[in-house]
């Protein structure tokens, strides 16, 4: 007997809706036309929007590594010092690439449940003004920890030759992220996040204060190399045959998002993410992230006692099509994530902790069957959705 419908509850890639489907089903057009240049000039404007900025948003074709990689050659040379703080696999990718192109790390290490520490980036700065750069993953996917982007770029802010560059893969539209308005310098995001759609696009937003910092930067670069893309987009294209779909794609995901409004996807989001909470901990299960900083893209959870992860999330995925994902590196089988970032609405939620509760059950864990579900309604009663 199969019941089976899927749902993909993971934090990358996530569910693509059908108006953005349907957009990519489209016929491809040349790229060096006219058609394709009111493509871009659209995705600028609805880009902007979405990062809060007034700066030119980059857009390229890759994946978010990409745009991590691009971040590090474009801003830096050889030798320069950087900060990279880090608390999770994310964090790490970004220390592994600083060092693959010879930059200095300043090695800010935090446990996994850690939340960076502000205090400890102001203290750094002042102990070494030549840092050139701090590296910090906004909403870490490994761990569902939020870091306190705007209190870094305050600290940041002051020193006029370092920039502030920001990971915030899995934060663009799902929680703050005021680029502006905040002072950061870098920040970008990969299209198979909260952008709903498939992956293979990165898009970076760059102030004035890291386009200075690209003036002084000696790291090659050619196919990542910014400066290509900005003077290609001022004219509304692209250097090399950009992912042309997926900027199709993207300006429809825009246009849903710009519909449903920015403080509404970021209130959206928060609702998903503590509904997910209430449920797993009215299971007696505990919460990964700390209280003082928990995003609202994926929700990770320790697995109870004497059950490794993997088999909930096996149980989940083959016996009732629903995919959430296992913990990464060293919470690999002790937690699971529950990913609820970008084409979400509540009955995912309830379907997923029903999934779950289900899966606990074949699983023998002691509950009370329909406690989760019972929670999670109620934080969604509650908002009077
Ligand atoms: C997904 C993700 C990335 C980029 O990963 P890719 O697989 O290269 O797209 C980087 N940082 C964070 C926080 C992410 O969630």
């Amino acid at each position: 007997m199969s019941l089976k419908k899927r749902y993909l509850m993971t934090p990358g890639p996530t569910p693509v809706p059908a108006e953005i489907l349907l957009s990519m089903a489209k016929p491809i057009i040349h790229h060096r036309t006219a058609e394709f240049e009111e493509t871009v000039k659209e995705a600028r404007a609805g880009l902007q929007y979405i990062f809060n900025t007034k700066n030119e948003v980059l857009l390229f074709a890759s994946s978010g590594t990409g745009a991590m990689e691009s971040s590090i050659v474009n801003c830096f040379s050889a030798g320069d010092s950087v900060i990279v703080a880090r608390n999770g696999k994310f964090g790490d990718r970004e220390k592994q690439i600083a060092e693959t192109y010879g930059l200095e790390v300043i090695d800010l290490e935090y446990a996994w449940d850690e939340v960076v520490k502000t205090e400890d980036i102001a203290r750094e700065l002042a102990a070494n003004p030549a840092v050139r750069g701090v590296i910090v993953t906004q909403s870490e996917t490994s761990t569902g920890v939020l870091n306190p982007i705007k209190e870094i770029a305050e600290v940041v802010r002051a020193y006029d030759e370092t920039i502030m560059i920001v990971d915030s893969i899995t934060g663009i539209g799902a929680v703050a992220c005021e680029t502006d308005d905040w002072g950061l310098d870098v920040v970008m995001t990969g299209s198979q996040k909260g952008l709903m759609l498939p992956p293979g696009l990165a898009a970076v937003s760059v102030s004035e204060k890291a386009w200075r910092a690209v003036e002084r930067s000696t790291l090659p670069k050619f196919y990542f190399d910014w400066k290509k893309y900005r003077k290609s987009i001022d004219k509304n294209t692209t250097p090399f045959t950009p992912a042309l779909t997926l900027i199709q794609g993207l300006n429809e995901a825009l246009k849903l998002m710009q519909e449903e409004g920015r403080e509404n996807l970021i209130e959206r989001h928060s609702l998903l993410a503590e509904a997910t909470r209430q449920g797993v901990e009215a299971l007696g299960l505990k919460l990964f992230a700390p209280p003082e900083g928990r995003g609202s893209a994926v929700t990770p959870v320790w697995t109870p006692e004497g059950i490794p992860s993997g088999k909930i999330v096996k149980i989940m995925k083959e016996d009732y099509g629903v995919t959430i994902t296992n913990g990464q590196d060293d919470y690999k089988d002790r937690i699971f994530r529950i990913g609820h970032l970008g084409y979400f609405g509540m009955f995912d939620i309830i379907t997923t902790l029903t999934a779950l509760e289900m899966a606990l059950t074949k699983l023998d864990y002691d509950f009370e069957q329909g406690v989760s579900i019972k929670a999670a309604e109620s934080v969604f009663l509650a908002a009077r959705t």
